[in-house]
């Protein structure tokens, strides 16, 4: 048994003195994670992008619980919005240690229907907003002062990717092709900046309870559905991948880097083959 005090992961501060962004948090998982890594002593830069009253309770919630955050707008597929969110954080918080990339939307339409203008938003916010963020926290990481450094690791990107990274999805080409993008986004820059210290991975959502996917779980009958997708048996919660998020981010996961971690009940594990293969 570890006896009390000892190096056992909690959660608990173990991102004390740390710096992070997150990205897209005035609502679902972006919010939670942003929430969780404060709790764990972070402090936290709120992006959203229109919400500002919901990031703006947040960063209050975080205040008031003596944690350390501010709220700031950015569009994260616009270049200049990016750099813009990267030298506020720099100058609230002295520099950043942690990048959550965690902005997504969906707009879903059969291949024969889908519009050029919406395969383009997709990729734009899902997979080139995930080139920009991280391409701004490698030049951070890379150039601010190692001395003082509260990490092993000289800063650490985490890319919200999907189970459809590897999940084909029928009716969503725009979103499965940026989240497979993701996959190989996250493996090839983790390759080529481990030797400057700098750790890459990505989370894997399955079904979490959110406003991008209320359709599928807002109704008995929808949900009933869902739920033969998961063999845990249950919705994920924004908390669940908060929770992952928090280990990833810290010195516990220090060795792991160019690696997608799933946080889906199982959902990728083909559950249609049960009793069916
Ligand atoms: P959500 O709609 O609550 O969150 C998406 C966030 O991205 C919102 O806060 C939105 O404002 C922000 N955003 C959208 N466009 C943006 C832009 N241009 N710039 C900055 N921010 C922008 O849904 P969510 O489920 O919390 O999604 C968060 C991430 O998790 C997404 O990348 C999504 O693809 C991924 N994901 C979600 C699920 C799920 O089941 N909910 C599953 C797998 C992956």
């Amino acid at each position: 048994m570890p006896k009390k005090g000892s190096a056992m992961f909690n959660g608990e501060r173990a991102l004390e003195r740390h710096a992070a962004i997150v990205t897209g948090a005035s609502s679902g998982i972006g919010l939670a994670v942003a929430e969780a890594l404060a709790t764990a002593g972070a402090a936290v830069v709120v992006n959203y992008h229109s919400d500002r009253e919901a990031a703006d309770e947040l960063v209050e919630r975080i205040v008031a619980r003596e944690g350390r955050a501010i709220a700031v707008q950015a569009d994260v597929s616009d270049e200049t919005g990016v750099v813009r969110l990267f030298d506020t954080a720099a100058e609230a918080f002295g520099r950043i240690d942690v990048l959550v990339s965690n902005s997504g939307v969906q707009k879903d339409a059969a291949v024969a229907d889908m519009s050029l203008a919406d395969w383009n938003t997709v990729i734009d916010i899902n997979l080139t907003g995930q080139f920009l963020c991280a391409r701004e926290a490698v030049r951070r990481f890379s150039t601010q002062p190692q001395e003082g450094r509260p990490a092993r690791s000289a800063g650490t990107i985490i890319a919200m990717s999907s189970v459809h990274e590897v999940i084909p999805w029928a009716g969503h080409i725009n979103y499965a092709a940026a989240k497979g993008g993701i996959r190989m986004l996250t493996r090839s820059l983790a390759q080529e900046v481990a030797a400057d210290g700098i750790r890459v991975n990505a989370i894997a959502p399955g079904a979490i309870r959110t406003p991008i996917n209320k359709d599928a779980w807002d109704s008995d009958a929808a949900l009933e559905n869902l739920l033969r997708l998961i063999p845990y048996g249950r919705i994920g919660e924004p908390e669940d991948v908060a929770r992952a998020a928090v280990w990833l981010a810290s010195d516990q996961a220090d060795y792991i880097t160019g690696t997608t971690l799933f946080v889906d009940g199982g959902m990728s594990l083909y559950p249609e083959f049960r009793d069916n293969g």
